[in-house]
Parts: C-alpha cells; sequence; structure tokens
C-alpha cells in the first residue's frame, strides 16, 4: 500500500472555489472578502446579522507525546463525520506559525485524509496575518526606541522594558541582543531580545478581541516596560494604539476555507498555547457558532493546559460554553505514559498501554467531573496501532465507565469520523452543560486562583512560590491587575511542572518561578519553568526537506 504524504493528499484534492463553500457555510456574498480564489476574509458586520448561537465542541488531548496526538486532524474529520450525517458543521481553528512548520512538528492543516486547505498558503502566508502581527508589534518596538532617542519625556527605564521585537521564525540567534549601537545618530544602545511572533502579546490580543474597538483598547493597555521610578509605561502612554490597530484591520477577520471534503473552516488567530491561551480567536468562533449547528474547535496541548484556558480565558471572556468535549487519545501516547521510550513507540505493548491509561483518565476526570462538562474519548487511530492494542483500550475504558469511540479520520476522512460524529450528536442532544462552572472566580486572590488550577486539575499536593513570584503577584496586585484570570505558562509533557514526569504522577509540587502581566491581552502568566518564547531549530530542520518544482508546486510541508 503506498501511503501517501499530507502535502500529496492536499493537492490531490479538488478545491471548491471559496465562494461555493461561504455559500455551503450560510454566508451572504457581501460579507466575504476574496483573498485569491480559495481563501476568503469575513467581514465582521455578519455578527450583527445573526443572532443565532448553535453548538460548540470543543477538542482537547491527554498529555501529547511531541509529535501531537491529532487534535486538529480530529476536529476537522468530526467536523467532516457530522457533515456526512447530514448535519451543518464548520471548524474554528488557530493559523500555523513558521516556526514549526520549518523546525521539527511541521504545520499545523491536519493530516491524512482530514486536513483544511489549500495546505501550502495556510501553512505559509496565508492571508497575511501573521505578517501584520508582527509589524504592529515591532512598529511598537520602533516606538518605544524612538522615544527614548527624542528625549524620553516618559522617563522609560531602557533597562527595564519589557517588551520584545518579534520574527515568526525559530531563530534562537535573536533570543538576546544588543541594538542601537554605532554611536548618538544610530540610537540608543541597550539590550534586546525577540520572541516569535506568535508569542506577541499582540497576538493573544487578536486572539481575544471581539471588535476594532475592543482590539484597540486593549493594545492600548498592554505594558512595555516601566519608568525610572517603577512606573508602568503603556502603549496607550506611547500613543501607539491607532497605529498598531490600522496594521491590524484586516487581520482582525477571521479567515475561512475548506476541508478536503468541502466543509467550511475558520482558521484565525494562533497564540502560544503556554504564556498565551493557545486558542483560536474569539471572532471567528463566534462567526463559526453562528453560521452551523455545530463548531469544532480545537485548544493547544493537553485537556490540563489547552482546555483549561478555553475554559476559564476564552469562554470567560467571550461569554460562551462547549456543549460537548472530544478528548483525543492515542495508543503512542498511551504506551509512553506507560514508559516506553518516545522513540518505540510503535511496537504492540498491551504492558505499557494499561499502564499509561491513568494519564488519559485523569484528563477524563477534570473534564467530567471538574468542570462537569459532556465527553466522549477519540481513540485517533494511528496506522502502527495493533487490534489487540485498540481493542484493549476500549475494553478497559468501557469497563472504567469512559465514553469511548474509535476514530479514523486519519485514514478515512469523515467516513472514519461518523461514529464520533454520532456520539458527539447525542452528547448534545441528550446530555447538559448546564452544570458547568469556571475554576475560579476573578476576585479571589491571584495565589488562590492559582492554587486552583494547580491543585485540582494537575492534582498537585503543594504549590511553591519564589519569593520573587510573590513579591510580582503583590506588585500587579496593588497595581489593580489582581482581578485577572490566569494563564499557567508550564510544559505540555506533564500534569506536573518537570517534563520527565510522565503519566499521572502524584504528591509532586508545582513550582511558580515568577509572574507576568499580559495586562493588554487581560491575563497574568504564572511562569512554572523557563518557558521559551524564542524556539530555536532542530539539527535537522524540516525546512531541509521542503522545495518547489519548476511549475511551483510546493513538496516537503507537512
Ligand atoms: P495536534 O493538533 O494534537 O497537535 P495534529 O492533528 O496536528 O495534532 O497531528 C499531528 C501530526 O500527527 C500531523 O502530522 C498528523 O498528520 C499526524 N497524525 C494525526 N493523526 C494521525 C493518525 N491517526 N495516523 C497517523 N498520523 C497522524
Ligand atoms: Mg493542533
Amino acid at each position: 500500500m503506498i501511503v501517501l504524504t499530507d502535502i500529496e493528499i492536499a493537492q490531490s484534492c479538488e478545491m471548491k472555489p471559496i465562494w461555493e463553500i461561504a455559500d455551503t457555510a450560510g454566508i451572504p456574498e457581501e460579507y466575504v472578502e476574496y483573498y485569491g480564489k480559495y481563501k476568503a476574509k469575513l467581514n465582521l458586520d455578519i455578527l450583527k446579522k445573526e443572532d443565532r448561537d448553535n453548538r460548540l465542541i470543543l477538542v482537547t488531548a491527554m498529555t501529547p507525546t511531541p509529535a501531537g496526538e491529532g487534535k486538529t486532524t480530529t476536529t476537522i474529520g468530526l467536523a467532516d463525520g457530522l457533515r456526512r450525517l447530514g448535519k451543518s458543521a464548520n471548524v474554528a481553528l488557530r493559523e500555523p506559525s513558521l516556526g514549526p512548520v520549518f523546525g521539527i512538528k511541521g504545520g499545523a492543516a491536519g493530516g491524512g485524509w482530514a486536513q483544511v486547505v489549500p495546505m501550502e498558503d495556510i501553512n505559509l502566508h496565508f492571508t497575511g496575518d501573521m505578517h501584520a502581527i508582527g509589524a504592529a508589534n515591532n512598529l511598537l518596538s520602533a516606538l518605544i526606541d524612538n522615544h527614548i532617542y527624542h528625549g524620553n519625556s516618559l522617563n522609560i527605564d531602557p533597562r527595564r522594558i519589557t517588551w520584545k521585537r518579534c520574527v515568526d521564525m525559530n531563530d534562537r540567534q535573536l533570543r538576546f541582543v544588543t541594538d542601537g549601537l554605532g554611536g548618538r545618530v544610530n540610537g540608543v544602545p541597550r539590550e534586546d531580545g525577540y520572541d516569535i511572533t506568535v508569542a506577541s502579546e499582540v497576538m493573544a490580543i487578536l486572539c481575544l478581541a471581539e471588535s476594532i474597538r475592543d482590539l484597540k483598547d486593549r493594545l492600548s493597555r498592554i505594558i512595555i516596560g516601566y519608568t525610572f521610578d517603577e512606573k508602568p509605561v503603556t502603549v496607550g502612554d506611547l500613543k501607539a494604539q491607532g497605529a498598531m490597530t490600522a496594521l491590524l484591520k484586516d487581520a482582525i477577520k477571521p479567515n475561512l476555507v475548506q476541508t478536503l471534503e468541502g466543509t467550511p473552516a475558520f482558521v484565525h488567530g494562533g497564540p502560544f498555547a503556554n504564556i498565551a491561551h493557545g486558542c483560536n480567536s474569539v471572532l471567528a468562533t463566534k462567526v463559526a457558532r453562528k453560521l452551523s449547528e455545530y463548531t469544532i474547535t480545537e485548544a493547544g496541548f493537553g485537556a490540563d493546559l489547552g482546555a483549561e484556558k478555553f475554559l476559564d480565558i476564552k469562554c470567560r471572556y467571550a461569554d460562551i460554553k462547549p456543549d460537548a468535549v472530544v478528548i483525543v487519545a492515542t495508543i503512542r501516547a498511551l504506551k509512553m505514559h506507560g514508559g516506553v521510550d518516545k522513540k518505540n513507540l510503535a511496537p504492540e505493548n498491551l504492558e505499557a498501554l494499561e499502564k499509561g491509561l491513568p494519564n488519559l483518565l485523569r484528563h477524563v476526570d477534570n473534564i467530567k467531573n471538574v468542570y462537569k462538562l459532556p465527553s466522549v474519548v477519540a481513540i485517533n487511530r494511528f496506522p502502527t496501532d495493533t487490534e489487540a492494542e485498540i481493542d484493549m483500550v476500549i475494553r478497559r475504558c468501557k469497563e472504567l465507565g469512559v465514553n469511548t469511540v474509535l476514530s479514523n479520520v486519519w485514514a478515512d476522512g469523515g467516513v472514519g469520523g461518523v461514529d464520533l460524529a454520532d456520539e458527539v450528536i447525542r452528547l448534545c442532544d441528550e446530555e447538559s452543560n448546564e452544570d458547568f462552572s469556571y475554576l475560579y472566580d476573578l476576585d479571589e486572590p491571584v495565589e488562590k486562583k492559582i492554587r486552583a488550577i494547580c491543585k485540582r486539575v494537575y492534582r498537585a499536593s503543594h504549590v511553591a512560590f519564589t519569593k520573587n513570584a510573590e513579591k510580582e503577584i503583590q506588585r500587579l496586585t496593588s497595581m489593580g491587575y489582581g482581578g485577572l484570570p490566569i494563564c499557567i505558562a508550564k510544559t505540555q509533557y506533564s500534569f506536573s511542572d518537570e517534563a520527565h514526569l510522565i503519566g499521572a504522577p502524584e504528591g509532586f509540587v508545582i513550582h511558580v518561578q515568577n509572574v507576568r502581566l499580559s495586562a493588554g491581552a487581560g491575563f497574568i502568566v504564572a511562569l512554572t519553568g523557563a518557558i521559551m518564547t524564542m524556539p530555536g531549530l532542530p539539527k535537522s530542520p524540516a525546512a531541509e526537506r521542503i522545495d518547489v518544482n519548476d511549475d511551483g508546486v510546493i513538496s516537503g510541508l507537512f
């Protein structure tokens, strides 16, 4: 059997012109802004037109392997499956960043027969949102340094500028830079640095903003650093919010593309899932929900990070909640949590599978009993999975009372997602999300909110704050920011803050090293370890295998 690569499958697909997809989605032509033949943006006025709010399904996962467990793939296949059952459905996904595209993980347009297309465009420049975000971020950097150069009337301490420049590339060389060199006419020398664009607060803001006005207000609240006498300096102080918003006025509009099966797909915004909340834009989710009976969306990493932030940050700000949650599990990840080395996940290993189950069960328990949401586990079937392995996991899950369905969307597209779709419909029809509540109230003290997440979701026995973290929490609280939600930056490979603690660890301590304010996005980031905001490329980056032939056809993207 010849197995086609993701890009070969994507290129074999006969795409429909985007106006046809808009028509399928029920979008009147007047709201469609065309970006070529297969991409469009949607005018935000569409939100005023429709007042339906349809069903929202969150796709999350067990604690992943570095390759990812197939949330995006499942999201797409589930929507295609729902459409096969005659339901109207669409997806709301994040936009990929060039960092992973050229690095290890690859793009983020799904996989196998469950992809969004045009895959090359989505993974590369798409509709230019990422560049617009980078430009807005870097305009602010230029304005900060220009302000200092021209006399620094705001009294900004160049050693306390927290705003960084950004570029959408994994480029470790730029993590720490010294700039403004070359004497008086060439700026004021200072230590500076770059983040990858998806880690910029501008990205997080774009993804939480509900309108142009909200975008501008949030941008103006960004704190870029502190004065010599320790006062915060905001974008508003620099009068930069108007020009930044001008750069973002189209980027804020949701992008419309299609799945391989012609399902409407809103692919918009892609904040980091550690120092930010890791979900596609609120606007795309809201637009999508107005249009189809079912909107399927995804949140980054495992459910401890992705679902928690989706629920406690995004849903809270957007005043939405999911009707059901799909928790993606794989035989590979279960084996890894059962102690098998990452390089050795293919061979059958029933013993490791059984040992890995507690990881999945903890995520299921969180969704079901902590958040009180209807849920189903989707076993995302890989070609290496054996019948015995699949049978065992499904049998054990059933014995333990875990609602589980096998999903074959990677191999079979929507047809492979019909069972999952059936179950999701049942969850929406027969079970209720009425008892859902956020994990913490915003008016609780910052430490208490952090403890709630660490103890109730991660199941830590204790939370340790460094002196610095305690001091910073006090300072932020006295500045009036204590009422913001919490965004925990933690390794995605463990419930704990140590990547090697696989499975469902117990008795561990979460160490809050420091906290950081994203005043514009509107959350407090609790850092539980060294979090990389500018990744590097691996020794053998994917970029080395990407090419274009004489006809302009790209190969090697995945
Ligand atoms: P996530 O969104 O959870 O990070 P993705 O859906 O992006 O995961 O999938 C990660 C990678 O794994 C992609 O390259 C995808 O093609 C591949 N993949 C996903 N599901 C399967 C599967 N069932 N069999 C083989 N490969 C898969
Ligand atoms: Mg994904």
